[in-house]
């Protein structure tokens, strides 16, 4: 084991596990392996964490910031989790700081974050709890209307002194940081597991399977695997069903333009940070579906992960049903990677949460309890 004290929760963004899925992969009839790198266990609860660490880290170096600036950031949520929670904690650090050495009081950064009225109270709750504000945006308005959670945020930047957008769809940091360490996390966790006749591995990443929101960590990922790793791995986008994000354009029709539940994944216009190039298929998935996923995923494996990781399974045996994914999945020592974002803290009380953990059977008292506790 090595431990280390860290300097505050900042230190605890990224190095997540990279767990096996083998009783799903079993229920799939798969012979490879079946991984997935879990990132709620990110200290903010999602792999956003890592690009918010990231560009407010690179804002301060390019001199960007100071203690009078207020950022401003449009966001489904995690990312604007990752960045209140990094404003938090320097407040504390530039105000001690100051206090310090300056004898005076000082403020860090006030954060303001834009949140389309869809996604979750938890993550409005969460955002409030680390001093956060919050505006609600019609999710419905599209991304370049002036009521979006984008056109809402452009405008609070104007108005408001100090005010900057750090910009996730823009900012090349979003991609570089998983480039830089979820891609290089993964491919170091599979080629220090050595290959045994039980577990046999080709000691490379073989196939990653990833939603898509910003596109930050797909294209991030897929430049450091085939850049550095392995060029032939096969990277694999999921866009929720109503999104434009997949290739082929075809793919996009069914249900085009309409409205769905998973949160995180999925726009009405493809952000510069998605580079399509970087990706080598596509799946479409829907609400249900993605539920089911991940309903099997707590129920099998025990992982509290949010819907967008429901996405990614639901997406992976969507995958594995092309005759490339079917060559693979069986094919043992084949590493396929799945990326789970986030966890169900973000959703816990959300009706598709509720219903699949309150009234799945068993619902009631099973019997054995019930003949107990009989009066
Ligand atoms: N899942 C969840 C829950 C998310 O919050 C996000 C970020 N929007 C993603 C997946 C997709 O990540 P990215 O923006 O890097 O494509």
């Amino acid at each position: 084991m090595h431990q280390q004290i860290i300097d505050n929760a900042l230190g605890a963004v990224g190095n997540t596990p990279l767990v096996r899925l083998d009783k799903i992969a079993a229920q799939l009839g798969l012979k490879c392996n079946l991984l997935a790198k879990l990132e709620c266990l990110n200290v903010g609860g999602s792999i956003k964490d890592r690009i918010a660490k990231a560009m407010i880290e690179a804002a301060e170096r390019e001199g960007k910031l100071n203690k009078d600036s207020v950022i401003i950031e449009p966001t489904s949520g995690n990312t604007g989790i990752g960045i209140a929670m990094a404003s938090a904690i320097k407040v504390k650090i530039v105000f001690f700081y100051m206090k310090q050495l300056l004898n005076t009081t000082a403020k860090g950064y006030r954060c303001i974050i834009t949140l389309p009225d869809k996604m979750s109270v938890e993550k409005e709750a969460a955002l409030r709890a680390l001093g956060a504000e919050v505006v609600r945006t019609p999710t419905s308005a599209a991304w370049d209307s002036p009521e979006s959670h984008i056109g809402i945020a452009k405008k609070l930047e104007k108005a408001i002194p100090g005010g900057i957008i750090l910009d996730q769809y823009r900012n090349k940091n979003n991609p570089l940081i998983h480039e830089l360490s979820t891609g290089p996390e993964i491919i170091e966790a599979i080629v220090s597991t050595p290959s045994t006749p039980e577990r046999p591995s080709s000691g490379k990443v073989d196939v990653v399977i990833c939603g898509a929101g910003t596109g930050g960590t797909i294209t991030g990922i897929s430049r450091a695997v085939k850049k550095t790793h392995n060029k032939d791995c096969i990277v694999v986008g999921v866009d929720p069903k109503g999104s434009i994000l997949a290739v082929p354009e075809a793919l996009n029709e069914e249900d085009n333009g309409k409205a769905y539940i998973v949160e995180g994944i999925g726009y009405d216009f493809i952000p510069d940070v998605l580079v399509r190039d970087e990706v080598d298929s596509w799946v479409k998935t829907g609400d249900d579906e993605s539920f089911a996923a991940v309903r099997s995923l707590m129920r099998n494996e025990g992982l509290l992960v949010g819907g967008s990781s429901g996405s990614a399974l639901c997406g992976a045996e969507k995958w594995f049903a092309t005759s490339i994914g079917q060559k693979v999945g069986q094919t043992e020592g084949m590493n396929v990677v799945l990326l789970l974002a986030d966890g169900i803290r973000n959703y816990m009380s959300k009706p598709w949460f509720l219903d699949m953990a309150l009234h799945a059977e068993p619902s009631d008292l099973s019997k054995s309890i019930a003949d107990v506790l009989k009066p």
